[in-house]
């Protein structure tokens, strides 16, 4: 095999985006350390994170970006989204309004990034299944409505989050190579 500490083949900026506390640093703790907190305070400091994997016997540096407090309706900056060629788009399940906020997020982002943004819209936080507020059905109608892909997942249970961005990795892949 190859070894992981040479220069990438290719490196990928993605970004999480989405309402406070919908769980995007817990997804990323959970990707690219394996690790979850269930008082995860606000990000400080740390602009991203990186993980690099074997995708099609290539390494792809994976470098994840998460907003530090800056959730807030434009006050993401656009350097934050400069270079990302994938994103997270998340809402949390049990909140209503974190999934009608999304609507919002993706025509930031579209107006903001490259036009051939690979897009995961991910329903965060499946393990708190009795106090769902958003159905399945009506954000996979809104994913294929938008052609975004979509996923389910549970930061704190690991249920599907390396999926995720396995998945919007490789189609990234699948679009430069
Ligand atoms: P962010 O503001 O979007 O970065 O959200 P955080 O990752 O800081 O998470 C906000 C809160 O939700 C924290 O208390 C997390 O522990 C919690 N949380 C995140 N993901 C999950 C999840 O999958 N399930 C549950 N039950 N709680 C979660
Ligand atoms: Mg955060």
């Amino acid at each position: 095999g190859k070894n992981m500490n040479q220069q990438p083949d290719y490196v990928f900026k993605i970004v999480l985006i989405g309402d406070s506390a919908v769980g995007k640093s817990q997804l990323l703790a959970r990707f690219a350390r394996d690790e979850f907190s269930l008082d995860s305070k606000a990000t400080i400091g740390v602009e991203f994170q990186t993980k690099t994997m074997m995708i099609d016997h290539k390494t792809v540096k994976a470098q994840i970006w998460d907003t530090a407090g800056q959730e807030r309706y434009r006050a993401v900056t656009s350097a934050y989204y400069r270079g990302a060629v994938g994103a997270m788009l998340v809402y949390d399940i049990t909140k209503q309004q974190s999934f009608e906020h999304i609507a919002r997020w993706l025509e930031e982002l579209r107006s903001h990034a490259d036009k051939n943004l690979v897009i995961m819209l991910i329903g965060n936080k499946t393990d708190l299944g009795s106090l769902r507020a958003v159905e399945t059905d009506d954000a996979k109608e809104y994913a294929e409505k938008e052609n975004l892909f979509f996923m389910e997942t549970s930061a704190l249970e690991a249920t599907n989050v390396e999926t995720a961005f396995l998945t919007v990795l490789s189609e990234i892949y699948r679009v430069v190579s």
